[in-house]
């Protein structure tokens, strides 16, 4: 299903509008999730200028008919043809000259070194300066419309429904392997196009690496076993995690199940627009820390979800530089303890801010407790 046309119009307005506020003549969006967000169409190349008054997506002939399908929808979008056998550069510079644009934004996470050499050359030689931006979409991506609103609560619903479905096969004697096969099969079968990242299934000492891969070990009574999945609907990447005790677990591993899921509560909590990431990631900090676990809490709070499963806004110590948390943005909240030779928990569930303050959208807490233990 792709986006409504007037949602894509309203993205489209807002990148040219910021184009303008940033004194650019153009910005060249160069990231495909980036050109996927403003036109509607996956691809693996092509890129989009946006100017002020109107966006010229340039495409070579792999996806020029999707592009100017998209853009038959859209107001002031126009599709231009890298020529066989020419170069994306040159055919920007052509664009960029016809257009008397002087000085041009890129986007400066998503460019090679040699792509930009190449930019470089063709650009001066249209008499254009270029500009570094970064996080010049990303921000707008941020703050999910109604529409990506609408994808991710469906896409949290059901990723809820794997793990209900799912997390009753972690059990004595399956290999995490095994494991994590059956939760792409359970993620298949509730319709996500695909699986947002490779499966994550650590059970016992392998608790304790974040993101350790599933290999052939095989779960043991005692242990502690972390499942961490997602899945792709419409483009839209959400995110969950549950630690699973099979069996009687050491009675120190069953505290850390209870400091997280306070954490996690703890953070989520402290979520409401105006609040700053770093403020969230610290009530949960400060729970771990009231439990001696502080040490054991190595990463970030959170992510933001969206076309990308890693995306602004991030929730960590250092996750101010974008401003406060505000309504429309989706953030997973995943607070964990790790502990090297013993194991390692972690739950992670994906939370929407609104104006009167924080929606779960993969399930309810009382849902969590019943999986974790
Ligand atoms: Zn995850
Ligand atoms: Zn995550």
């Amino acid at each position: 299903m792709p986006p409504p046309p007037d949602a894509l119009a309203t993205r489209l307005a807002a990148a040219r509008n910021g184009t303008r506020t940033a004194e650019l003549d153009a910005l060249l969006v160069t990231n495909p999730v980036n050109l996927r967000y403003l036109t509607g169409v996956a691809a693996s190349a092509g890129m989009a200028l946006v100017t002020a008054d109107g966006v010229v997506v340039v495409a070579d002939q792999r996806y020029l008919r999707q592009f100017e399908e998209a853009a038959g929808d859209l107001v002031q979008v126009v599709v231009a043809a890298v020529p066989v056998g020419q170069s994306y550069e040159h055919t920007i510079a052509a664009v960029v000259g016809s257009r008397q644009v002087r000085t041009l934004g890129i986007e400066a996470d998503h460019l090679t070194v040699a792509r930009l050499a190449g930019l470089r050359r063709e650009a001066a030689l249209a008499g254009c300066e270029l500009c570094e931006t970064s996080g010049f979409i990303e921000r707008f991506r941020a703050i999910k419309d109604p529409w990506e609103l609408s994808r991710l609560r469906e896409a949290g619903g059901r990723l809820a429904e794997v793990a209900a479905c799912i997390l009753p096969e972690v059990s004595e004697g399956r290999t995490e392997r095994e494991v994590s096969w059956k939760v792409e099969l359970a993620l298949h079968g509730a319709g996500f196009e695909r699986p947002a990242f490779e499966t994550i299934v650590a059970s016992g000492p392998n608790g304790a690496r974040p993101h350790h891969r599933a290999t052939d070990r095989r779960i043991a009574a005692g242990e502690l076993v972390v499942v961490d999945f997602g899945g792709v609907l419409d483009g839209y990447a959400v995110d969950m995690t549950r630690t699973v005790a099979v069996g009687r677990v050491p009675a120190g591993q069953r505290v850390w199940l209870g400091a997280v899921a306070e954490a996690q509560q703890a953070a989520i909590d402290a979520a409401a627009p105006g609040v700053l990431p770093s403020v969230i990631d610290g009530a949960a900090r400060a729970a771990l820390a009231r439990h001696g676990l502080a040490e054991a809490f190595v990463h970030g709070t959170g992510h933001g979800l969206g076309l990308d499963v890693h995306e602004r806004p991030m929730i960590g110590p250092r996750g101010d530089h974008d401003g406060p948390i505000a309504p429309g943005m989706v953030f997973t909240v995943e607070p964990g303890v790790y502990v090297a030779g013993q194991g390692g928990v972690r739950i992670e569930d994906d939370v929407v801010v609104t104006t009167s303050g924080v929606e779960r959208l993969t399930g309810a807490p009382s849902d969590a407790e019943a999986h974790e233990l």
